[in-house]
């Protein structure tokens, strides 16, 4: 259906989150990389040297010889995927959309504002409509931002919208354990992690609660609305390289038997899969019987790591459900979910 190829460039492009995008967008249908920036200490380099590479498969070639810029704008690009840190994001990612490239972020500084799309492509497309209200309130011509939830929230909703569909929500306790990667690079020190569970990521149980939200909310026209489900999360960095595990335990707003709760998961189909944005696998939730899974070396890159593994449903003594949700962090919670949403966004023509 894109029949053009979009230029991209990359933020962050050193990071975890940045070298994941790279080794996604190898050879990716719509998409060709013609910039990689990171910070001043890596503009100059070429890729493969300002790169710590911490994936299996090596550095594409194309990559590897290319120079990392300053992440300022002017960038040869259309658009921008940003894994900038947290503590730079937010000032660069508004600098590009000001100068008119569309900006898709992971960072957590502009994703609960009233006029930015937090944005899974299968749960909540209609949340674009904000951009343009976006650009009106903020001057800006061209370039917007659209954000992507904190890696377990990903997750989370995406098991949580087909049964928001079928039964209604209204409480939703998570507890997560989530993958050393998700800290970045170098992230956890190995003292703190080997033999070890902290039961602590700083701002995350909040990401969880409020982004949750929001996602599951509308839009009418104005303002988000965010869903009325109170949201508890307990947050826990273990020693598992890639992918969080989650344990959640539902309330529904009506009964639902348990093969229905299975099925809600099995035939949810939203537009967008109709779509066929390249990065999205059919199913993109995927129900696993056995009594031991998900697990995350196990299950973690179903659906070149952007399916959802649901499994575990039983009812609940306190609540209506429990079960376990997986995704990998890295790919579905950041890179992965921020080409998606740019394959959205090229469909919808927005790009
Ligand atoms: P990371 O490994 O620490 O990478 C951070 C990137 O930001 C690097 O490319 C770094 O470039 C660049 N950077 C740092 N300071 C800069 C500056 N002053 N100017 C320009 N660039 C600068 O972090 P990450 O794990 O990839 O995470 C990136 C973003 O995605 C964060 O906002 C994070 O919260 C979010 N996120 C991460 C995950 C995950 O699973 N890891 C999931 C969801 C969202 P240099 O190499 O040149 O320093």
């Amino acid at each position: 259906m894109n029949k053009k190829m979009y230029k991209v460039g990359v933020l962050g492009a050193t990071g975890m989150v940045g070298q994941r995008m790279i080794a996604l967008l190898d050879n990716h249908p719509w998409f060709t990389v013609t910039a990689l920036a990171a910070s001043e200490q890596s503009a100059g380099k070429s890729y493969a040297d300002a790169a710590t590479w911490q994936l299996d498969t090596p550095v594409p070639s194309w990559a590897a010889s290319m120079i990392v810029q300053k992440s300022a704008p002017p960038l040869d690009c259309d658009f921008v995927l940003s894994g900038l840190d947290n503590a730079v994001a937010g000032e660069i990612e508004e600098q590009f959309a000001a100068a008119g490239y569309p900006v898709i972020s992971n960072a957590k500084n502009h994703r609960m504002a009233a006029d930015v799309p937090l944005l899974i492509p299968e749960v909540n497309a209609a949340h674009l409509d904000v951009i343009d209200r976006q650009r009106k309130n903020r001057g800006w011509n061209k370039g917007f931002i659209v954000t992507n939830p904190n890696c377990s929230t990903i997750g989370l909703v995406c098991a949580l919208k087909p049964l928001q569909e079928a039964f209604g929500i209204t409480k939703v306790l998570v507890t997560t354990m989530q993958a050393i990667s998700g800290a970045g690079y170098p992230g956890v020190a190995s003292l703190d992690i080997l033999d070890n569970v902290v039961p602590f990521i700083k701002g995350e149980e909040e990401k969880v609660e409020t982004e949750t939200r929001k996602l599951l909310g509308g839009f009418d026209g104005e303002r988000f609305i965010d869903a009325e489900i109170a949201v508890s999360a307990q947050c826990n960095r273990v020693h598992v390289r890639d992918g969080h595990l989650e344990c959640v335990s539902v309330e529904f707003s009506e009964q639902a038997e348990p093969e229905a709760v299975i099925r809600a998961w099995r035939s949810f189909a939203p537009e967008t899969t109709k779509l066929g944005l390249p990065s999205i696998p059919d199913p993109f939730i995927i129900y696993k019987e056995e009594e031991n899974r998900p697990q995350p070396r196990r299950d973690r890159d179903a659906g070149w790591g952007m399916a959802v593994t649901v499994g575990r449903l039983r009812r609940c003594p306190i609540l209506h459900y429990k079960f376990v949700v997986l995704s990998h962090n890295t790919i579905r919670g950041a890179a992965g979910a921020a080409i998606a949403d740019a394959e959205l966004l090229a469909a919808k023509g927005l790009l």
